[in-house]
């Protein structure tokens, strides 16, 4: 479970583009699964909308629309993440975001 100054420690990293995904995961001690699930956009909006409104009445686990795979999961989408995974050391071996910002 992270916070969400956490969260967004690690997409200001990321946006920052000078620190690969390992070196901000090493850098904040979380694992470099959850610096990619931010990277994608997943872990940092799911974050937030569960601070500020949802975590009231709803419990810490729920179901969701997963945006990859458009089935209802408990995210993140591990099936995504594992289609990501492999997907990501197919197409860049070193893991460099930097296409994203240009
Ligand atoms: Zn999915």
């Amino acid at each position: 479970m992270l916070a969400l100054e956490q969260v967004l420690e690690i997409r200001r990293l990321l946006d920052a583009g000078q620190l690969s995904q390992r070196r901000i995961a090493l850098k904040l001690g979380v694992s470099r699964g959850v610096v990619n699930s931010i990277a994608n956009g997943r872990r940092g909006l799911h974050g937030r909308e569960s601070c500020v409104s949802y975590s009231r009445d709803a419990p810490e686990v729920v179901a969701h629309r997963c945006r990859g795979c458009g089935a209802m999961v408990y995210m993140p989408c591990l099936l995504c993440r594992a289609r990501q995974y492999r997907l990501r050391r197919e197409e860049q071996p070193l893991g460099s975001p930097k296409s994203r910002v240009a």
